[in-house]
């Protein structure tokens, strides 16, 4: 069975009285080419960082086991987490032969990632995370492996996913650029993304509307920036760009309804910015800075 290909997938899935689910954001990788790049990049950059010692991996929704067999083929150890129950006994077929893999039936963003990693890989193990990502749900997921990669003790070394090129666009933009953004900002607090290629859409089964990105995500060993409040720091940034064709000041003052404006302009022109500059000019130490200056007039969120 070569699961890259058309006939022999809907028989597959037919054989197991299911098929491709929209709601679950399936879009089965159907060139092996692609699954095979991403697996090499994810593994390159795990042994890159790790080093010596075993090799951990989390996949985030295996589908049929395309992208997984392509991880235990490298990996030491897999766990591959599908929300999709009519799944499992699929999976359980196309990766019988490897011993290395482990598949959960769960929702990824309910999991307790601290503990999932300490008891599939141990107390404390750097594992990597890699998947084609279901794009409903993108942006949580991602946040919620570098949230959770800092708050608590869980470390991972990196995180190589597709999402769509729009997405991967915005993640892996430079203050300044047009895609420059909330997302990219609190994402630059965390790590650092790059883009590694793009994939058309004729690589998927079914194929979806736009084309796709392969990112890594390198999260920082230890956050870079000092920040009193961590809480702020994100509002400042949602604030900065809630409104992206106001400047800074504007944006900010309509956001935190409890400051004035006349105060948030203090702030931004005594740490010697432009009084008409806009948010997407700002890097993330940049907003650490006001958040500072807002915890410091009072301001509580
Ligand atoms: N990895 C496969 C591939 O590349 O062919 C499938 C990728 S498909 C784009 C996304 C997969 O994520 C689907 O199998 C879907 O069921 C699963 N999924 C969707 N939401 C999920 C969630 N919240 N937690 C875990 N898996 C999820």
């Amino acid at each position: 069975m070569n699961l890259c290909n058309i006939s022999d997938v809907k028989r597959l899935l037919s054989e197991f009285n299911t098929g491709t689910k929209k709601g679950f954001g399936q879009n089965f990788l159907i060139n092996e080419e692609i699954p095979y790049k991403i697996a090499e990049e994810s593994y390159l950059c795990h042994i890159k960082k790790a080093g010596e010692g075993k090799s951990g991996v989390i996949e985030i929704g295996p589908g049929i086991g395309t992208l997984t067999c392509k991880l235990c083929e490298r990996y030491d150890k897999v766990v591959a987490v599908e929300i999709d129950k009519t799944l499992i006994p699929v999976l359980d077929k196309t990766l019988a032969e490897y011993d290395n893999k482990e598949i959960i039936n769960e929702d990824f963003l309910k999991l307790d990632l601290e503990k999932l990693v300490s008891e599939k890989f141990g107390d404390g193990a750097a594992v990597s995370v890699c998947a084609n990502l279901p794009y409903y749900i993108t942006t949580p997921i991602i946040m919620k492996i570098l949230e959770e990669s800092f708050a608590k003790k869980v470390r991972f070394l990196s995180v190589t996913v597709m999402v769509q090129k729009e997405v991967a666009e915005r993640l892996c933009a430079s203050a300044g650029d047009s895609e420059y953004g909330a997302i990219t900002a609190s994402l630059n607090y965390y790590g650092k993304a790059r883009k590694l290629f793009d994939v058309s859409p004729e690589n998927f089964m079914p194929s979806p509307k736009v084309t796709s990105s392969v990112i890594q995500i390198e999260p920082h060993e230890q956050i870079p920036y000092k920040v009193a409040n961590e809480k702020m720091l994100f509002e400042v940034i949602a604030g900065a760009f809630a409104q992206r064709r106001k400047t800074l000041v504007n944006s900010l003052s309509s956001y935190f309804k409890t400051v004035s404006k006349e105060e948030i302009a203090n702030i931004i022109t005594s740490l010697g910015y432009d009084i008409n500059i806009r948010g997407e000019k700002l890097g993330t130490e940049d907003f650490c800075r006001i958040a500072d200056e807002l915890a410091k007039k009072g301001m509580n969120i």
